[in-house]
């Protein structure tokens, strides 16, 4: 097989660099994908700078991958080269333990990541397992699709988990990458949405994308007079808060879900758990079974990420305009 070519940290917190690999022999199980798009999810950013003491160099990052596909291993019947897919953050998983077996992958202790040990899609092409492998459907653009397969999957599947329906009271927190789906996405569940954010100036385009109410997380008059208004919260932001003023923003049997990573370990008063049964929680992403449900959701509900596009050599570019908050609200990279 031809190399694969692709830009690679070679340092914590280090530029990219043009970088090339030899993927040796395609697996029976296999899938080469042509990348066409890559969103940059902020995963992407703490593996560049190994924030989570995982990252080995050099890697390519990249896990929100739309593209055709190049060429399919021995036993693959699914796909067909040529057909659009996507893969997400999860690449393979053992496919024989109790996780795997109940449909739930995403909690597999053998879960592969696309871009943890191994090169992901920053690059012209990348391979997987073929079961996290995923048709796109027609009614999706593959720019706007790409950050579904990661930023997308992790808001829509605790939501569904948690039972979000339209009697619930849904707070978004952070309005970046993740939290601008998930604005869409409780929306088309009928919830009555608030976003949390530090940014104002994104309240008219969070409320066109969906939320009844913005909250200006700066103020701290706005975040009390949030208490007690709430069933479920998601927090997508990669920066430590105030939880505790959170926790107050529920109902009693709410839950606070975590899917952003903050640096610090979050801690709570038990009070509040304690008087209202409140419940504290947290997810990753989802299975391939979840990821097809949620891009057939997303293409009957119109969900799909606002971008801003860059060419793949310019990903840089792109990863420093996400450090500085200043994407609108997912930068993807192109080939
Ligand atoms: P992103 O696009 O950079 O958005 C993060 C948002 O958080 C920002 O747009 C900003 O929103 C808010 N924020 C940033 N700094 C903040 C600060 N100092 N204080 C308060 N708010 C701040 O990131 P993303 O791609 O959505 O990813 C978010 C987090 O989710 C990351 O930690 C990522 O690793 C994690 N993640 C987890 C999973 C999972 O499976 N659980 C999957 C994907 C990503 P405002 O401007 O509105 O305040
Ligand atoms: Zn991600």
């Amino acid at each position: 097989m031809a190399q694969i070519h692709g830009y690679a940290a070679h340092a914590a917190g280090a530029e990219l660099l043009p970088f090339h690999y030899d993927p040796g022999k395609l697996g029976p199980r296999e899938v080469e994908i042509a990348i066409s798009h890559c969103g940059i999810c902020h995963s992407d950013l703490h593996l560049i700078s190994n924030d989570w003491g995982i990252s080995q160099y050099p890697f390519i990052p990249g896990h929100e991958i739309v593209g055709k596909v190049a060429a399919v291993g021995a036993e693959v019947h699914t796909l067909q080269p040529g057909q659009r897919v996507g893969l997400g953050w999860q690449s393979g998983s053992c496919g024989v333990c109790e996780w795997c077996l109940r449909g739930m992958e995403n909690l597999c202790p053998e879960a592969e990541a696309t871009c943890v040990h191994r090169h992901g899609g920053y690059a012209d092409r990348v391979r997987a397992n073929a079961r996290f492998v995923l048709p796109i459907p027609e009614a999706l653009a593959s720019d706007q699709a790409a950050p579904l397969l990661c930023g997308g999957i992790t808001v829509y599947n605790p939501m569904r988990t948690h039972g979000v329906n339209p009697s619930s009271r849904v707070g978004i927190v952070g309005m970046g990458g993740l939290g601008h789906i998930a604005i869409q996405f409780a929306h088309a569940f009928g919830a009555h949405v608030t976003a949390f954010s530090t940014s104002a100036e994104k309240e008219p385009e969070v409320r066109a994308l969906g939320a009844h109410h913005f909250v200006n997380t700066r103020e701290s008059k706005a975040m009390k007079t949030a208490a007690g208004t709430l069933d479920f919260i998601l927090s997508t932001v990669n920066a430590d808060q105030d939880w505790a003023n959170y926790l107050q923003a529920l109902r009693p049997t709410g839950t606070l879900c975590f899917v952003g990573v903050p640096p610090a370990p979050v801690s709570f008063p038990a009070f509040p758990l304690i008087s209202g049964m409140r419940v504290i929680s947290g997810s990753p992403i989802g299975s391939p079974s979840r990821l097809l449900e949620m891009l057939d959701v997303a293409a009957r509900h119109g969900v799909k990420a606002t971008i801003e596009s860059f060419p793949m050599a310019k990903v840089n570019q792109a990863i420093e305009k996400v450090k500085k908050n200043k994407v609108r609200y997912r930068a993807v990279v192109t080939n």
